[in-house]
């Protein structure tokens, strides 16, 4: 009996096969080399510990990456205002114990506004001189924001009552997926220019993982003739599950490709972090591609993909 007749494709060997898509399909140019590049500026975020063990785990974190002399680190502020105490200790501690510059996040959420400006005085009297601005979000439990009768309503109003206090250095958040209560992405970049212009020098992004959104996003934001930097928030993700859980909260979109690189890992945390690391070394180094030098890292307290990945993008310890 005589084989099957097969197709011509069916009888390639996969070298052919290869060899056969490289020359017909896309060609995508090279990365430039790094040599080329000069190492980007960084920041890092860190959130107030808990228990002792975490503070444990969040001084670790500051020395590993304090030889990288970023140029500023910032330290997150409970939902509700629920860290304010925790914030300030961290904040201090680090103006105190480190050769860093920190900056504290503050909400309007909870608070009035004589109890924000409170707040505010106080990281100045201290010598704190970088804030980053925020609405925030309602406490757990809280379906929707509301403004604090008497308090600052919005980020904008915010940055415009710390502008009386002190002169701030004020960076604010931007969603190049859009934040998820904005009616359009056209007022969610109004409301990112009425930040500006109440005193604000830069913007930091919510985390996202597709870099052409981010590329499309300061394009928008030129185009709306905001000038001041704009710095992707990188989040390397090592929890998976976790991230797409809270992603879709926040609305920062997780691909398809992103899920399917992570399936089947829930169990091996080890590949899962090496896998992290390429997830985050390829965005990162093609937005720098793109003319990126700076860059946010949510280090969630853990130093060292965000110190492989500031490695990969040029950076090296600093006596
Ligand atoms: C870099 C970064 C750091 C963050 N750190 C923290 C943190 O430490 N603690 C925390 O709790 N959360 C933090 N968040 C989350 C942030 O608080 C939430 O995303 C929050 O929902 C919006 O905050 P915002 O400052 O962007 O708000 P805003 O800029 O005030 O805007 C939020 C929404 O309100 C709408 N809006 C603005 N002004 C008005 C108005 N006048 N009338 C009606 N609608 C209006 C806007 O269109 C927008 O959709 C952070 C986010 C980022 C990106």
């Amino acid at each position: 009996m005589s084989p099957p007749a097969q197709s011509p494709k069916a009888n390639q060997s996969p070298k052919a096969k290869t060899l056969q898509s490289w020359l017909t399909g896309p060609r995508v140019g090279a990365l430039p080399s790094l040599t080329a590049m000069p190492a980007p500026l960084l920041s890092f975020e860190f959130f107030p510990p808990r228990t002792e063990a975490l503070e444990a785990q969040l001084w670790s974190c500051v020395k590993r990456l304090e030889p990288l002399r970023p140029r500023f680190v910032s330290v997150t502020y409970g939902a509700g205002g629920t860290t304010q105490a925790r914030t300030h200790a961290t904040v201090t501690r680090i103006l105190r114990e480190t050769s860093l510059t920190p900056a504290a996040h503050l909400t309007c959420v909870g608070a009035t506004r004589d109890e924000v400006d409170e707040v505010a005085r106080g990281y100045w009297e201290a010598g704190v001189r970088h804030i980053v601005a925020l609405r925030g979000d309602p406490p757990a439990g809280q379906a929707g924001y509301e403004p604090h009768p008497g308090g600052y309503a919005y980020a904008a109003d915010l940055v415009a009552g710390l502008k009386r206090i002190g002169d701030f250095e004020i960076s604010v958040a931007a969603y190049p997926e859009v934040h998820p209560t904005a009616t359009s992405p056209d007022d969610d970049l109004d409301n990112l220019k009425r930040k500006i212009d109440a005193g604000a020098t830069r913007a930091i992004t919510q985390y996202f993982f597709d870099a052409p959104t981010f590329l499309r996003f300061i394009d928008r934001a030129h185009a709306a003739g905001i000038t001041v930097p704009i710095v992707p928030g990188i989040l390397p993700v090592t929890n998976f599950g976790q991230v797409a859980k809270f992603s879709a909260m926040c609305g920062a979109k997780v691909p398809d490709w992103m899920a399917r690189l992570f399936d089947g890992l829930e169990e091996d945390a080890e590949t899962r972090r090496m896998v992290a690391a390429v997830v985050a070394a390829e965005q990162v180094r093609l937005l720098q591609a793109n003319g990126v030098d700076e860059f946010h890292f949510y280090t969630l307290n853990r130093p060292d993909l965000t110190y492989a990945i500031a490695h990969i993008l040029g950076a090296r310890p600093q006596g």
